[in-house]
């Protein structure tokens, strides 16, 4: 039942192309990452929680963009921030 109670999908996920071959931000400071993510509604790609910089959390927080997914080869998932759950 936790699966899907997201009421995002319809408004923050857009067909977006990736901003960048890796974490923008790490990429612009020379910082190194973990995983990726990336914005279903602009786009942007930041580093996942497990990275010190935090970027793809830190780019919700300014934006409240509330949905991501994995940018990781062969990852499909995506999770919504505001509802803390993941989404089919
Ligand atoms: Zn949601
Ligand atoms: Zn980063
Ligand atoms: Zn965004």
């Amino acid at each position: 039942m936790a699966k899907n109670s997201c009421g995002h999908v319809n408004d923050h996920v857009k067909s977006v192309k990736p901003s960048a071959k890796g974490c923008e931000d790490c990429l612009k400071t020379g910082d190194s990452w973990v995983h990726l993510r990336m914005c279903l509604e602009c786009g942007y790609v930041g580093c996942c929680d497990s990275s010190k910089n935090r970027h793809a959390r830190a780019h919700f927080n300014q934006t409240q963009h509330p949905i991501i997914q994995s940018a990781e080869r062969g990852e499909k998932w995506r999770w919504c921030y505001l509802d803390g759950v993941y989404i089919d």
